[in-house]
């Protein structure tokens, strides 16, 4: 069956941001990219261009960061700044993602693929909340004074901003990473240049436009579009960048570690992920099965913290592939402007490709592969999918897959399956479903994961910190973590006479 998708209607205010001649946003103002080079910016959803970005080089990268670096003079504007005021700002800059709630969702739907109910209850609120939560903090940054063992000496601390900071997103929540990066180093009165995916530009602009407005002085936050390898590097290796915050792959995330080294340049890495998701055999499988289908399919499996390793005790395993059968049959593909659909597309043809070989070679290999509901032929959609039958060892129980691909594994006992479930070079989220106290104790210390989720999947909260273990990164986002990795510890030492 051939599916097509049509290009959805689309509001006036969002048309007009589409229709801006490709931009960066420097020292305040929008500006053509000194490189004079842009991109298309796709619809996933149909395939067809929305319009043309900016493609940053390192030209822009380099103006931007003299701009930041002005911008957080000691003396500048935003460091005299009082705390009091700089929540006032943070506070405005929520309130205005809010006040355009509905441009913004239906802007990273179009940019990002996402459905639209999604992207406004969870992407653009995020994003707003983290700025109301980071409000909060500038006036609670405190020092201490310190109990050395010198006579005549009054020791202190005091928190300086970490100065100049690059921040790098992905593609998937490009809002709400905003939101993510932004808060936080804003609040510990860091300034920003920020270079969102090459995929996803247009929320980000239109946000430092909002912040400008809010009130944030001119040059604090800066926004570079453009490539990976051309803009994001010329980022990372900027000596006057003093912090990469990084939201993206482990594979990039390496090289920024290894490139960013060569200035110390300090760093915070939000990487992939392959997480576990256990169904012992006494859990409540309705809101197993709900919860483990929606971790996985929403946002067709384009989220870092996707629970894409599933084990199920046997005693209830071929039930519970049964029901997420029926549920990945039952999802309704198609635009996520369309209010009735239920799976969107993957972000680009390359990840289509790359989502389709995992599924080809685990079927090779001897997995079963259960295939959903059929998806449009225009855009980059993928149909939601099981794959049964697999081994720990196989790519599909390894590697991030990073689409709508659930890989469903038995387990016999406790020990066994905790021991597997850990046995993986990522950690980012964990879950398990059970009735048994006892068993989640046992489980929540046993898994070494940045997030664990006992009985739920998925929420996350300006309050709570977000990050991984082993290769799905170090260093949090969010939370007072987050704030603390935008902040320096300066000791003062005053010597009475
Ligand atoms: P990616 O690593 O390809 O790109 C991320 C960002 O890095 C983009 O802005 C890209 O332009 C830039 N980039 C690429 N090469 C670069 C280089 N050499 N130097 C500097 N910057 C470079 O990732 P993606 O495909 O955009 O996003 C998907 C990945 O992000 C997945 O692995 C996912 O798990 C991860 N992710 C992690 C989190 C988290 O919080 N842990 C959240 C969202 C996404």
């Amino acid at each position: 069956m051939t599916l097509s998708v049509a290009d959805p209607p689309v509001s006036s205010a969002v048309a007009a941001r589409l229709a801006l001649p490709p931009h960066v946003f420097v020292d305040g103002r929008a500006e053509q990219p000194l490189s004079g080079d842009a991109l298309p910016v796709l619809d996933p959803a149909t395939g067809r261009a929305l319009g043309t970005a900016a493609d940053a080089g390192p030209a822009d990268v380099a103006r931007a960061v003299a701009a930041a670096s002005r911008a957080g003079d000691p003396a500048g504007q935003w460091r005299r700044t009082t705390p009091i005021e700089r929540g006032r700002v943070l506070h405005r800059i929520g309130d205005a993602i809010l006040a355009r709630a509905a441009e913004f969702a239906e802007l990273e739907v179009l940019d990002a693929g996402k459905l639209l109910g999604a992207a406004r209850a969870i992407d653009v609120d995020f994003a707003a909340r983290a700025f109301h939560y980071y409000a909060g903090w500038p006036t609670k940054i405190v020092g201490s004074t310190v109990p050395v063992s010198h006579p005549g000496v009054h020791v202190r601390t005091e928190k300086d901003p970490v100065g100049v900071v690059g921040a790098i997103t992905a593609w998937n929540f490009p809002l709400l990473l905003c939101g993510w990066k932004l808060a936080p180093a804003l609040a510990a009165g860091c300034t920003v240049v920020l270079k969102p995916s090459e995929e996803t530009p247009h929320s980000a602009l239109w946000l430092a436009e909002l912040a400008l407005e809010a009130g944030l002085p001119p040059g604090v936050l800066n926004v570079v579009p453009g490539r990976g390898d051309t803009a994001g590097r010329a980022l990372v290796e900027h000596p006057g960048v003093d912090k990469i915050s990084f939201t993206g792959s482990t594979a990039v995330g390496t090289d920024i570690a290894r490139r960013a080294a060569h200035h110390l340049t300090r760093v915070t890495l939000e990487l992939g992920g392959k997480s576990a998701n256990i169904v012992f055999p006494d859990a409540d499988l309705d809101a197993a099965v709900e919860g483990s289908a929606g971790g996985i399919f929403w946002h067709a499996g384009q989220t870092c913290s996707a629970p894409s390793r599933l084990f199920v005790h046997r005693s209830v395993h071929d039930e519970v592939v049964e029901r997420l059968r029926a549920v990945a049959s039952g999802l309704r593909p198609g635009h996520g402007l369309d209010a009735t659909t239920e799976l969107g597309p993957l972000v680009n043809a390359r990840q289509r490709e790359r989502v389709a070989g995992h599924v080809r070679r685990a079927g090779e290999q001897g997995a079963v592969v259960h295939v959903g509901a059929d998806v449009p032929d225009d855009g980059f959609f993928h149909p939601a999918t099981i794959l049964s039958g697999a081994r720990d060892d196989m790519a599909c129980a390894r590697e991030e897959i990073f689409g709508p691909v659930l890989t469903v594994l038995p387990f016999d006992d406790t020990d066994e399956v905790l021991r597997r479930a850990d046995a993986s070079e990522y950690g980012l989220a964990a879950g398990l479903w059970t009735r048994s106290v006892d068993t989640a104790h046992r489980a929540t210390k046993a898994l070494r994961a940045g997030t664990v989720y006992v009985n739920g999947w998925g929420l996350t909260d300006p309050a709570a910190p977000f990050g991984g273990f082993r290769h799905s990164g170090y260093g949090r986002d969010l939370g007072p973590d987050a704030l603390e990795g935008y902040l320096e510890t300066k000791s003062v030492w005053t010597f009475h006479a």
